[in-house]
């Protein structure tokens, strides 16, 4: 495997980071998932700007333009033959002093890995998922941006761990004010009718990828779609809950704190809005070849 480091794409034995790296001793970073379908680069520039945006936000200096990265990613998708699969593009603000300040940081290192994508097993996406509310609540806005995708992600591995301990695959996050924000790694969408709701950003949601594509779409099919502050009572009543995200894409939810949503089972519009998902990230994007 080939691996984008800095310019140069070293192998994987090659590719290594310093201990002095504030990305491993602070999570000082940032970084991206991105799949690749049949030599399409799905949503690559939508992927890009977040990672500079969240970059930004966290004062980071990237180094690198946007139109870089996209030339960088298809140099490394072409290098490693990969079709279809995942990326990770990972900045990190690189070699400091064991002290916290990111200015003593010299040199940014970007970082780009061109993977096998880990789905969830068949059986989840042909019966739906069952999700627990984590008591663990989603870092507020005033905090550490939920919107930043950053390389520290404790908030939702401290839920992620709730989920699998109650034996269950995702979980659901609420805000401090009980709100719902978004999974531990996905966002989160309830349908009754004709009309689809999701949280808004502010309520502790990444503004996803996929989410965008999913609520463009559904107003495509004549949906009538919102960003909408939302508790469980919408979910445990809804006509039907899916999850959205890169590697996940439209996943049904099919109970939540043991209450079975809708029918139990996918539901029509979770259907319609996969496959319409599916067609959009065969086709937008940046082509290898
Ligand atoms: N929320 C969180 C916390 C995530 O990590 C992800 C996955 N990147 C998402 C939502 C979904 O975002 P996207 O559709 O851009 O993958």
């Amino acid at each position: 495997m080939k691996i984008y480091l800095n310019g140069n794409l070293v192998d994987e034995k090659d590719a290594v980071v310093s201990v002095f790296d504030h990305g491993l001793l602070y999570g000082d970073g940032v970084f991206e998932g991105t799949r690749v379908y049949d030599n399409n680069v799905a949503f690559l520039d939508e992927h890009m700007q977040r990672l500079l945006d969240s970059a930004k936000v966290i004062a980071l200096e990237p180094g690198i333009t946007k139109e870089e990265l996209i030339k960088a990613t298809v140099e490394t998708c072409k290098a490693n033959n990969l079709e279809n699969g995942y990326l990770r593009h990972v900045i990190t603000r690189g070699v400091g002093t064991l002290g916290l300040n990111p200015y003593l940081c010299k040199n940014t290192q970007v970082i780009i890995i061109a993977a096998d994508i880990q789905l969830y097993p068949d059986e989840l996406y042909a019966n739906g998922m069952k999700l627990v509310t984590a008591s663990t609540t989603r870092n507020s806005p005033g905090t550490l941006s939920p919107r930043v995708k950053s390389l520290n992600y404790l908030n939702n591995i401290m839920a992620k761990i709730e989920a699998i301990n109650s034996g269950v695959n995702e979980c659901l996050l609420l805000n401090a004010q009980g709100y719902i924000a978004e999974a531990s790694g996905d966002n989160v969408f309830a349908v009754k009718g004709n009309k689809l709701i999701t949280p808004p950003t502010w309520c502790g949601a990444l503004e996803g990828v996929t989410r965008n594509k999913v609520m463009k779409a559904a107003r495509d099919l004549g949906m009538e779609v919102s960003e909408t502050v939302m508790t469980r009572y919408e979910l445990w009543t809804a006509d039907e809950v899916f999850l959205t995200g890169t590697a996940a894409e439209v996943i049904a939810v099919v109970a939540l704190d043991r209450r079975t949503i809708g029918s139990g089972m996918p539901g029509p519009v979770t259907k319609k809005l996969g496959r319409a998902y599916r067609e959009l990230a065969g086709t937008e994007g940046v082509r290898i070849q």
